[in-house]
């Protein structure tokens, strides 16, 4: 069984990419993709970690883009990291400045609160600042923070530096990545089939159909959207670490049961990129 869709430390899981290989060996995953946000950093020790174990690490990364002023997030399959590399330190540069501003906006509300120092390459986002705010006291989980101040919209939320699905798609295709729309009913800045069709005219090459957020008829629509304009169809937990509080029912590692078949195609895709 396979997973696409995976946090580490690198960016806001709470496992490293060592104890998420653990993690995925024991769940019994074969293919593993590392889709941090905005870093590839945490590639090296994840496939270090999965090679006595005969595990599968399929290298990505997950980009945060804003459209309609949303954010909106695109996996990257099996990009060249050094390609990248100049474009993400800047996303990541990006992310530091935001959560800076997001740290200066809660203590304005009169909630205090400091980050923990993150290392080179690590990307910041908002669940660093929503465990800050459990660590002081103010909240008592972190579903709390979102709710009261770091959800889309709420007072304490900023949104990425601006980086459009076409900048996106395109930073991905020249890194020789498959770029692929992540969790499509999660996007609150617009309706699925219109957003799709200005993706597909920018390159995008899939869809993430499965995802524990998407309903089964939202899984049937997708699949639908695949066939008819041919893109790769993906999925996975987005795990983020066995402590999430992200939903009412808890996201496990090989929950989706993902046929190995998927990645196949998306091997290939990125190979003909290459080509
Ligand atoms: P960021 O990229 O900094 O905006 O953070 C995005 C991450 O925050 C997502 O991957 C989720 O893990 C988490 N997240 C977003 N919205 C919520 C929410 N309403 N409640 C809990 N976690 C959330
Ligand atoms: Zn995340
Ligand atoms: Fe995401
Ligand atoms: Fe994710």
């Amino acid at each position: 069984m396979i997973e696409l869709h995976c946090h580490t430390t690198y960016s806001d899981g709470t496992l490293t990419p060592g104890e998420l290989v653990a993690a995925a060996v024991k769940a019994g995953v074969v293919a593993l993709a590392i889709t941090d946000h905005d870093t590839v950093s945490g590639w090296d020790d994840a496939l270090a970690a999965a090679q006595p174990h005969g595990l599968e690490i399929v290298p990505g990364v997950e980009l945060s883009t804003v459209h309609n002023d949303r954010s909106l997030h695109i996996l990257g399959f099996y990009p060249n990291a050094e390609k990248l590399r100049g474009d993400l330190h800047e996303r990541v540069e990006g992310r530091k400045r935001r959560a800076a501003e997001m740290v200066e906006k809660l203590a304005e509300l009169g909630y205090p609160i400091e980050l923990p120092e993150m290392g080179e390459g690590m990307a910041p986002g908002r669940p660093h600042i929503a465990t800050a705010l459990v660590n002081a006291g103010y909240v008592q989980s972190s579903r709390e923070a979102f709710d009261r101040w770091l959800g889309d919209g709420k007072p304490a939320c900023v949104e990425y530096e601006k980086f459009s699905i076409v900048e996106g798609i395109a930073l991905l295709r020249r890194s020789g990545g498959v770029p692929v729309w992540a969790h499509p009913y999660l996007f609150r800045g617009g309706t699925v089939e219109p957003v799709l069709e200005e993706m597909v005219a920018a390159g995008l090459m899939g869809v993430e159909v499965y995802h524990p957020t998407h309903s089964p008829s939202q899984v049937d629509n997708l699949k639908k959207l695949c066939a008819e304009h041919n893109l790769l169809m993906t999925g996975g937990s987005d795990y983020h670490g066995p402590c999430d509080l992200k939903g009412k029912e808890a996201i496990r590692l090989n929950m989706l049961n993902l046929p190995l078949n998927l990645l196949e195609p998306i091997k290939q895709a990125a190979l003909d990129l290459k080509g």
